[in-house]
């Protein structure tokens, strides 16, 4: 089969930028390296052009206007810009905020540090397949609360919420609207004024943009609103985030959104057809396979799955040529069993043996085809070696077995 190892299944925590990406970028390096702010010279305006030019391939592909967009070094500071400056431009109207579990820790960290400096703030919990409804929301609002911030999609299990939902409750009782789309910008349509969206954070890494580059979408009518900026210094960016603009990672910011938005309906169903070929490779030969997330109402190149009897560490081993991630990124690193999958009630065991496989633009069929068999094979081999799958295959009931204690 013809495939080229390492195999990259990690979409979800960046991408490979675009060589048309790349190209479009190229000359911001070289000729075109004006400063945006320059107004006296046409390198300043030769910048300041493609600036705008990449404002308005960002709002196409999230139903907005050009100048509502605010760039920013990614995600992050999107969603801190976001929330913390939310906070403090509304501050005398409430000081309570609603969110959930699940969320991003670019989300729960900046949440953490208001509650810090006296806000308050409800942590929803999310039902089995990661979802909290409006009906929860509307359940924890009060005559206090300022802002809803509510991911599009989950980076680990890719399960979308109901955004429309939640957008028309928060404009039937006055309440911002904050959504981290980090992960459904460019994979499924976003439409900021048909869902009700006020302020929208993005990052163009994981759309097959260059690394370190973002956007907050902030809503300039119905209403207007308004953010505490939290960079201060040259008032660029309507003085919300101030910092000369990174020209030439905007201008691949804008060209990765204008290459999605023509492009995404049909990469979503080639994502799609690939993911759901891998889990049928893997599901259709294995037992106890788990499906982590919602089975529909996810991201089309998102599979997570758990594997029971099986050690986590010991099916990373044996999958090395595949790069794939064990819970986030983010927490990969320690050994705690992932927050997102411990919030949707899968026991420790499950979640330290989940594998999350990010099928992307560049994925190719025999990809998927060999990770299935290599996935199965480790799977498999280590079940050999697992006294606990034994007995399982034997009738016992794991959950009646007395355990010596040691
Ligand atoms: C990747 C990611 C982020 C962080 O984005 P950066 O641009 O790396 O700061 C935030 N939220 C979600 C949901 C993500 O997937």
């Amino acid at each position: 089969m013809g495939v080229n190892l390492p195999i990259y299944l990690d979409n979800n925590a960046t991408t490979r930028c675009d060589p048309r990406v790349v190209e479009a970028m190229l000359p911001y390096f070289s000729d075109k390296y004006g400063n945006s702010a320059s107004r006296n010279h046409v390198f300043g305006w030769e910048a300041e052009e493609a600036i705008d030019n990449a404002r308005d391939q960002i709002a196409n592909l999230i139903g907005a206007g050009g100048k509502e967009i605010i760039f920013t070094s990614g995600a992050t500071e999107s969603n801190n810009l976001a929330i913390k400056g939310a906070a403090a431009m509304y501050r005398k109207k409430g000081d309570h905020i609603i969110t959930q579990i699940t969320e991003h820790k670019a989300v729960i960290d900046p949440c953490k540090r208001l509650e810090r400096e006296g806000f308050r703030v409800t942590y929803l919990p999310v039902d089995k397949f990661g979802r909290v409804s409006a009906a929860d929301i509307a359940a924890a609002m009060t005559d206090k609360t300022i802002l809803v911030s509510i991911m599009a999609a989950n980076n680990e299990i890719g399960t979308i919420q109901p955004l429309a939902d939640i957008g028309k409750l928060c404009k039937e009782k006055g309440v911002l609207f904050h959504t981290d789309a980090t992960q459904v910008v460019g994979k499924v349509p976003v439409d900021v004024m048909a869902m009700g969206i006020d302020l929208l954070s993005m990052t163009a890494h994981k759309i097959y943009g260059p690394k370190g580059v973002g956007a907050l979408y902030v809503r300039k009518k119905d209403p207007r609103v308004r953010l505490e900026p939290q960079i201060d210094g040259g008032g660029h960016e309507r003085g919300m985030r101030s910092g000369t603009l990174a020209v030439q990672n905007i201008v691949g910011l804008g060209a990765a959104c204008e290459i999605a938005r023509k492009e995404m309906g049909e990469e979503a169903k080639r994502t799609f057809a690939l993911r759901e070929k891998l889990h049928r490779g893997i599901a259709d030969r294995l037992s106890d396979v788990h499906l982590n997330g919602h089975p529909t109402e996810r991201l089309p190149g998102n599979l997570n799955l758990s594997f029971a009897f099986v050690e986590g560490e010991g099916l990373m081993m044996g999958i090395k040529e595949i790069c794939v991630s064990s819970g986030s990124a983010c927490t990969s690193a320690s050994l705690e069993p992932s927050y997102v999958l411990k919030a949707l009630g899968v026991g420790d065991d499950l979640a330290h043996s989940s594998l999350r496989f990010g099928v992307g633009r560049f994925t190719t069929p025999d990809e998927i085809e060999y990770t299935a068999n290599a996935v199965v094979r480790a799977v498999t081999k280590l079940r050999e070696m697992s006294p606990l799958y034994e007995m399982a295959q034997a009738g016992v009931d794991l959950s009646t077995v007395q355990w010596a204690a040691h």
